[in-house]
């Protein structure tokens, strides 16, 4: 590596820089949302309809429902199945509030069980163990299992459909940062994320691999009942208009996002592509370095998405970070308090030491620059500060 460091190469190196990747769509993006405006129809439509199809393809699965947000994503396929007060579902606590909040929402008990020390995945032991140490009585409250394929890496889901099969329950798959992400079952067929549940959640928030210009989300499910039933409840419950069996809401997606989300769908596989070759350059640099205070992101089988590269480290994590921040390179704690110790959970009852592993990752995890356009000499850039840090 060349750029030195103390040469003072006042590189900037965002987290992420959506502006790149705008710079280099604009032209299409325009004529799609000047599309819309010339209809004057924002409320669903063509442009959502086709979205859904492309996207129910993509992720195999026989449909697609487009919604407002990840976090509705998650809501409505919950209300969809039924889940109410009394009921539990089982989830991680390493993961973003909606998919735990979601389950609250709805009067149903979010139940924590621990993650996997390296994929930082809902560790199907646990949730076997979870499962067989409780009483009938509790069991039988059991609806769902929601793993979150977190930072674009399935969760094991031959282990976890397994259980969910023996138990009777149903799987939701928390998506929202693993769009084409694939798990590779253990007679090697491929499966993308979202296929996998009856519900695969999907967010489009501007910083996720396909980011709309807003808010915006997608079920998709393979079973017909299932997709009937999400597009009454995401019109107020109304099948025919004014007439309500059930309680739905408004979780429309928007067809200005929809137009945006169609164009840049064309190059999600390419950005996939890049954020992947920029992981394999972060490892590779890593070891060059031979830094063995940073573990890199475990790799399964199947495909990682890198929706985020996130590193492990010591207790200095924070003193990196500020170290990194102070030379222009932006980075982000994923997540800082796990799910089973934030406050408005604490009614549930948890201590640090029910899901031990989830601590330890919220204290020593660190995401890194990893979007479609970074350059080469910012990722080199990057891996020679953190060196530069721990040779201090
Ligand atoms: C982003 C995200 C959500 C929520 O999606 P929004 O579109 O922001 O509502 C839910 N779960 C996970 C794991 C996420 O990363």
């Amino acid at each position: 590596m060349t750029s030195g460091v103390k040469g003072g190469s006042r590189l900037k190196v965002p987290l992420l820089d959506l502006t790149a990747q705008y710079g280099t769509i604009k032209e299409e993006i325009l004529a799609a949302t000047m599309e819309v405006y010339e209809s004057q129809q924002f409320i669903m439509g063509s442009k959502v309809e086709e979205l859904e199809t492309k996207l129910a393809s993509y992720s195999q699965a026989k449909y697609a429902v487009g919604v407002s947000s990840g976090t509705d994503a998650l809501l409505i396929s919950l209300m969809c199945a039924g889940i109410g007060p009394g009921d539990m579902v089982i989830t991680s606590p390493y993961t973003f509030f909606s998919t735990a909040g979601s389950i609250a929402r709805l009067g149903a008990k979010p139940v924590f069980v621990d993650i996997e020390r390296h994929t930082y995945n809902i560790d199907p032991e646990c949730l076997e163990e979870g499962l067989a140490a409780m009483s009938a009585d509790e069991r039988a409250h059991v609806k769902a299992i929601m793993p979150v394929h977190l930072f674009g890496q399935c969760a094991h889901m031959d282990r976890i459909q397994a259980l969910a099969e023996s138990w009777g329950i149903i799987v939701v798959e928390d998506a929202a940062q693993a769009i084409g992400s694939e798990y590779e079952s253990s007679d090697g067929s491929l499966h993308k994320a979202g296929s996998m549940g009856t519900y695969g959640c999907f967010s489009f928030y501007p910083s996720k691999n396909l980011g709309s210009f807003g808010d915006a989300g997608m079920v998709t499910t393979s079973n017909a009942d299932a997709s009937k039933r999400l597009k009454i409840l995401r019109v107020y419950g109304s099948q025919s208009k004014y007439y309500h069996k059930v309680i739905g809401g408004n979780f429309r997606l928007d067809a200005l996002q929809a137009a945006v989300l169609l164009v840049k769908f064309k190059y999600l596989d390419q950005w996939t592509e890049r954020r992947r070759e920029n992981a394999r350059l972060y490892r590779a640099l890593f070891e060059q370095e031979g830094m063995e205070q940073i573990e890199v992101p475990a790799e399964n089988k199947g495909k990682h998405i890198y929706n985020q590269f996130v590193i492990k480290v010591g207790t200095e994590r924070d003193a990196l970070k500020k170290y990194l921040a102070e030379r222009g390179i932006g980075t982000e704690i994923y997540y800082p308090v796990p799910l089973h110790l934030q406050e408005c959970f604490r009614y549930l009852g948890y201590g640090p030491e029910d899901c031990p592993v989830s601590v330890d990752a919220a204290a020593r995890t660190l995401a890194l620059p990893i979007y479609p356009e970074l350059q080469r000499e910012q990722i080199e850039y990057t891996v020679e500060n953190i060196s530069s840090f721990y040779k201090l």
